[in-house]
């Protein structure tokens, strides 16, 4: 069981800056764990904290069980894969994949093999002897990849591998890296800026602002339930609604233009609140709903595709809600927004966390 376990981690830098600020969380054996955050956040620095770049200045790292934090980073049994993907220009692409087994002494045949093999699993079969410049973006990627899992770590760390990709080749290799980390079965931390890319491939995200741990959940759990509003803000492609609101009698919370049913738990009637609920979440009619809705109009739609993002404005707020293309309605049109109560939630108005 090869874990990543952290405890009470904070990394300071020289200037004062506090980067990683104080941080608890554990990477299950085998799992494909994002950190994600704003830049600025700590996610590098974390890490690289991790990876032994930079020291812990309190606090303890431990991987496969064994307490690595004082340990360089050669002893730590991780392999690292850089943002620029860090590939030697005057080696090959095979001397690179092997260039960790060289340094090991390990026999030029078995690292013949080990090339070999490991440019079969990432597609780089017939490039083993060009040398980086004379590769695509995307191939450069895949080497640094193999080299990283050539040098057999226990666990992966990955800053950022798919940002220097355009948009189409990042698809691609989206989809090729979390396959080939489901098939190594390799613990893997990655760093990513891009929400959408953090929800698509990661078995658990987690969300980091100023140096500290914001939540720690499943993609779906931060997109449906956001622990605080930072993250209800980051996480989306089209932000969630924020809107200020109070707690209504009969599970239901007023807002502009109407209320929302919501499951208001132990908030008392009457307590200011905001309320949370996505784009996606609301449902957009035309004419009356019975229980709890928002009344507005229609401002203007932004076709996202499949999808349209309408945004109605419901006594001087705007609302987004997404809408399936072909019932886009049209600029001025009175509708009507309802959502399920599990779907609105309700945040601290001082705080911005989760009231219920
Ligand atoms: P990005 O997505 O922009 O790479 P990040 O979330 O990875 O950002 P870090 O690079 O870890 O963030 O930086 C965290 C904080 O530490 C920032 O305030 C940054 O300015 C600061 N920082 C990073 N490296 C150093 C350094 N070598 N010396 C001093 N401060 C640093």
């Amino acid at each position: 069981m090869v874990g990543i376990d952290i405890e009470g981690l904070a990394t300071v830098y020289p200037n004062g800056v506090r980067a990683v600020d104080g941080l608890d969380l554990s990477v299950a054996d085998g799992e494909f764990f994002a950190l994600l955050g704003p830049s600025g956040c700590g996610k590098t620095t974390l890490l690289r904290t991790i990876a032994g770049l930079e020291p812990a200045s309190e606090g303890t790292v431990r991987i496969d069980s064994a307490d690595v934090t004082r340990l360089e980073p050669g002893k730590r049994g991780v392999a690292m894969v850089f943002q620029d993907y860090a590939l030697f220009p005057h080696m090959t692409v095979s001397e690179n994949i092997t260039y960790p087994l060289k340094v090991r002494r390990v026999a030029p045949a078995t690292r013949t093999a080990v090339a070999e093999r490991t440019s079969g699993e990432l597609s780089l079969q017939g490039l083993l002897e060009r040398r980086p410049g004379q590769l695509s973006g995307g191939q450069q990627q895949r080497v640094a990849l193999a080299r990283a899992i050539a040098s057999k770590g226990k666990v992966l760390l990955l800053d950022e591998p798919l940002s220097n990709l355009d948009a189409r080749l990042r698809l691609e290799a989206r989809t090729f890296l979390k396959k080939l980390q489901k098939d190594l079965g390799i613990t893997t931390v990655f760093v990513t800026h891009d929400q959408a890319e953090a929800l698509a491939l990661a078995d658990r995200i987690a969300v980091m602002q100023s140096g500290k741990l914001r939540q720690l959940g499943s993609p779906r759990e931060v997109f449906a339930r956001p622990a605080n509003t930072f993250v209800a803000n980051f996480i989306g492609s089209t932000p969630m609604n924020l809107l200020t609101g109070t707690v209504a009698s009969g599970g239901s919370v007023s807002i502009a233009g109407g209320s929302l049913p919501a499951a208001t738990g132990s908030v008392p009637v009457g307590a200011e609140v905001t309320v949370g609920v996505r784009p996606e979440y609301l449902t957009l009619s035309i004419g009356d709903v019975s229980g709890p809705s928002i009344r507005g109009s229609v401002v203007v739609a932004e076709n996202l595709g499949t999808q349209s993002l309408v945004s109605v404005e419901c006594d001087g707020t705007l609302i987004g809600v997404t809408v399936p293309e072909e019932h886009e309605p049209d600029p001025g049109a009175t509708v009507v927004l309802t959502a399920s109560e599990s779907r609105v939630l309700l945040y601290d108005k001082e705080s911005g966390e989760l009231l219920a």
